[in-house]
């Protein structure tokens, strides 16, 4: 028997059209970005909305720190103060999860056609203002060469662990990022530190069935940490679920042991991974090598405040770097802002060319 053919139906797309990421080679542009954090995108945003070509090279994806974030961060900033390019940033739930941003900052992103070349390393800017060269290698080790009137620098914190300096830290089983807890069930874990990440990796892994002990070198867990983290944290610890140490320090690692100087002596804890939580910092040799200087307190880069110029004429610093040290004083909420100020000062040096942008936007 024949079988009966179907009427022919026309093909429904798994998902509607979208607009794609400009990815043709293009070696001039008015404004270089780098970094394609949420700071590096509200600047090309501002740059283009000012009516400048502005070009990102991010040596990762697209907002890559957020991306780096344990897997199940929650914000804790609510999603109206982490939104750029006045793209709202609604989300079921009060507070963001790091998955909510990353879907948040790529649509922005593709909204704005934002011209951003990824995974791409910058190596070396030289040149002087309109005139810069900017030289980075991608992910195969060629060579890529831009020239630029303007140069932004925004390349954030998140790259550079702070280290403990001790005996034991090159290990393999030590760490300076938290993602999930899996891996660690069962195991005898270290986290040290007394900030959010800290306390929240303790936390996670503790649920998840590792053997916790977090060592901290004040005496209680800071002050700054979430509101809904840090009485949680210290519960865990009365209750002896989570033992702690305060006005402790780590003085060596080892493979299989972890030596610990306490108040009341040295003490050896059988160890198996280490989290070392301890903060991050800007890439201060890779910002001096563009020429950038930095007052001799807290390593703020020296800037105009005003417009985030640097010392190097048409060079800005842009988003936590502006900061320096002090990593906890610019972040999203505020470093967002960043591009409107910068698009401002290019629009009266360079003369706008575009006449709707609002000069006293900030
Ligand atoms: C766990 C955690 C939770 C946080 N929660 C909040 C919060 O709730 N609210 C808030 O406002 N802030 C929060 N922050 C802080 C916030 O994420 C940062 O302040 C913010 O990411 C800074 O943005 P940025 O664009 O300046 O830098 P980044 O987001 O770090 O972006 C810098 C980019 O520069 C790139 N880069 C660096 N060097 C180079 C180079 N040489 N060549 C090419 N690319 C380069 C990096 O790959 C990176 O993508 C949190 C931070 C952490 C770690």
């Amino acid at each position: 028997m024949k079988t009966p053919t179907l009427p022919q139906v026309e093909q429904i797309p798994e998902t509607l059209p979208r607009t794609q990421l400009l990815a043709e080679p293009d070696s001039n542009t008015d404004v270089l970005i780098v970094g394609a954090g949420p700071t590096g995108l509200a600047c090309a945003i501002e740059i283009q909305k000012a009516g400048f070509k502005a070009l990102i090279i991010d040596k990762g994806c697209l907002v890559n720190s957020i991306y780096r974030y344990p897997t199940n961060m929650v914000f804790f900033t609510t999603p109206e103060l982490l939104e750029i390019g006045d793209i709202p940033f609604t989300t079921s739930a009060a507070k963001p999860t790091r998955l909510d941003a990353l879907e948040y900052y790529r649509r922005v992103a593709e909204h704005y056609h934002v011209d951003a070349r990824l995974y791409e390393w910058v190596k070396t800017i030289t040149g002087e203002d309109n005139d810069f060269r900017v030289a980075t290698s991608d992910r195969h080790g060629a060579i890529h060469d831009y020239r630029a009137r303007k140069i932004i620098l925004a390349t954030g914190y998140y790259d550079l662990a702070n280290q403990l300096e001790i005996p034991g830290e090159d290990l393999e089983k030590v760490f300076h990022y938290y993602r999930e807890p899996h891996p660690y069930f069962d195991t005898d874990v270290l986290v040290i530190g007394g900030k959010n990440s800290a306390a929240e990796a303790a936390l996670d892994l503790w649920r998840h069935g590792s053997r916790v002990t977090l060592v901290h070198r004040g005496a209680q867990i800071h002050n700054h940490v979430k509101y809904w983290v840090r009485p949680d944290i210290e519960n865990r610890i009365k209750a002896g679920q989570i033992t702690a140490h305060f006005n402790s320090t780590v003085q060596e690692i080892r493979e299989d042991c972890v030596v610990l100087r306490t108040p009341s002596g040295r003490l050896r804890l059988k160890n198996d991974f280490v989290f070392a939580l301890t903060g991050y910092h800007p890439d201060y040799d890779f910002l001096r090598s563009a020429g950038v200087e930095f007052a001799t307190e807290q390593m703020r880069p020296v800037c105009d405040p005003e417009t985030l110029e640097s010392n190097v004429l048409g060079m800005y610093v842009a988003g936590v770097i502006v900061a320096g040290s002090r990593t906890n004083e610019i972040f999203i909420e505020n470093g967002r802002f960043h591009g409107k100020l910068i698009a401002r000062h290019l629009a009266e040096k360079l003369g706008g060319s575009n006449p709707n942008f609002p000069l006293d936007a900030t």
